[in-house]
């Protein structure tokens, strides 16, 4: 079924009676092509584009729980390509382009709202460096605007300009970043994956994998063995965990990170905006809640909840920057479980393993790189090859001293 303004008058008309489920809910096959371990945003992506760009026929997604119930359902639905690095730059612009046409590509509305993302600054030294970020990023044909004070001043008045320990002195603007309700984004590929054939089972958990001389041949799951020519594992959260059944050892820590809505507000932020001085970040759902969210709690957990003290230091970080947030009451706050990588970039990679490809350490940043991530993801398995958008992105930069680090944090998970 095509989803179209017509079908929804149609169906207004006749007692929306036409509509079908959106996926199949089919039982396993003995084997397959392909076989995806997570029903996450990357590994419902990886699908869609392994059966649509590829030609891969016999493709199965193996979720654990139901599609949606990880991070992707979880995160803050920030997107943006706003970084600085020769490894990162191009593959998260690469995803920003996929963003622009995904709703018509797969035919869902994924409410993707290129509403602008602001960095806010509030140093000399911090204005060079978002400079300097600014400048790359138009080095790759990406999007970015240096504000001034006064110019940040005219988009956001109630901010605290004036009487602040940390005052704004401007900020970096990505007018072609902006947001996407996370859940459609899953529900869009899965869709768009069954309409070409893709198996997506859930309820289904990999409890192990059946390696022969070194070669992948299967999964043993909670529904019985499903055999597959290859395996591509995007996990999320998870990673450490799924990996050491094929006895892995990754360069990922597991963290919980929070995220937060207010009650609902007439609008006021039209944007996302970044507090530079504090881990802060805030945008307006358009039920008009405050979507806002800080630091990971600081050690590692595999608990999708989090703590107290860093919602205190959030709710800080809140009323440093715009202290009128201090009348708003929290709606909800909710957690999800981040595969913190060594250098705080992700792996899109073979493994030792014949047959068996990896796909984690996205940090609290992967929502935004679904796109790409599960174009590349499927490029690899199906090619046997990086695409070239993501060949900096491999488990063994590290012992080749080649480590992609944004945030100049060295390997310390928790800080980047
Ligand atoms: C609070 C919060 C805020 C965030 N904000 C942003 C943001 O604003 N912008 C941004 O870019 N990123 C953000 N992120 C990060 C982003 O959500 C993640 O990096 C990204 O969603 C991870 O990829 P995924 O969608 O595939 O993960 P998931 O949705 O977690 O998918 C992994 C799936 O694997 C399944 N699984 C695990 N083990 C097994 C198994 N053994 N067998 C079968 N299935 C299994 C899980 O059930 C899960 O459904 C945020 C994350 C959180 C938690």
């Amino acid at each position: 079924m095509r989803y179209s303004g017509l079908r929804v008058f149609r169906e207004a008309m006749t007692g929306h009676k036409g509509w079908t489920p959106a996926w199949r809910d089919p039982d396993p096959q003995p084997s397959y092509d392909v076989v995806i371990v997570g029903g996450g945003g990357h590994g419902l992506a990886a699908a869609y584009y392994l059966a649509k760009e590829f030609g891969q026929l016999r493709v199965a997604v193996l979720e654990k729980g139901w599609i949606g119930g990880g991070n992707v359902g979880r995160n803050t639905t920030i997107i943006r390509s706003n970084y600085l690095l020769d490894g990162n730059q191009p593959f998260y612009e690469f995803s920003m382009k996929l963003w622009e046409g995904m709703e018509q590509d797969f035919n869902y509305n994924a409410m993707v709202s290129q509403r602008g993302i602001l960095n806010l600054f509030h140093s000399d030294a911090q204005r060079d460096a978002y400079t300097r970020r600014g400048n790359a990023m138009i080095l790759h044909g990406a999007d970015a605007e240096l504000l001034d004070r006064e110019q940040v001043r005219r988009m956001y008045p109630f901010l605290n300009f004036d009487h602040a320990r940390f005052p704004i002195k401007g900020g970096l603007l990505q007018r072609r970043g902006g947001t996407a309700r996370h859940d459609a984004v899953a529900w869009g590929y899965a869709r768009g994956a069954d309409q070409r054939g893709v198996d997506i089972i859930q309820n289904c958990q990999v409890t192990g994998f059946r390696i022969v001389n070194g070669r992948v041949t299967g999964v043993e799951t909670t529904r019985g063995f499903i055999g597959a020519l290859k395996v591509g594992v995007a996990v999320a959260g998870n990673s450490s965990r799924v990996m050491a059944m094929a006895g892995m050892r990754l360069p990922i820590e597991s963290h919980v990170l929070q995220a937060f809505v207010s009650e609902g507000l007439k609008p006021v932020i039209d944007g996302v905006m970044t507090f530079g001085a504090g881990h802060f970040y805030v945008s307006q759902s358009d039920k008009g809640g405050l979507v806002f969210g800080g630091d990971i709690d600081g050690y590692n957990s595999y608990a999708q909840r989090g703590n107290l003290p860093v919602i205190e230091d959030v709710a800080e970080g809140g009323m440093a920057l715009m202290p009128m947030i201090g009348r708003a009451r929290l709606l909800r706050t909710w957690g999800g479980i981040m595969d913190m990588s060594m250098d705080g970039s992700p792996f899109i990679d073979r493994t030792g393993i014949d047959g068996l490809y990896f796909n984690g350490g996205w940090c609290y940043g992967g929502f935004k790189a679904t796109p790409a991530s599960g174009f590349c993801f499927a490029h690899l398995i199906a090619k046997d090859e990086p695409h070239p958008t993501a060949s900096a992105y491999r488990l063994d930069r590290f012992r080749r001293g080649a480590m992609i680090d944004e945030k100049g944090q060295g390997a310390q998970p928790n800080l980047h």
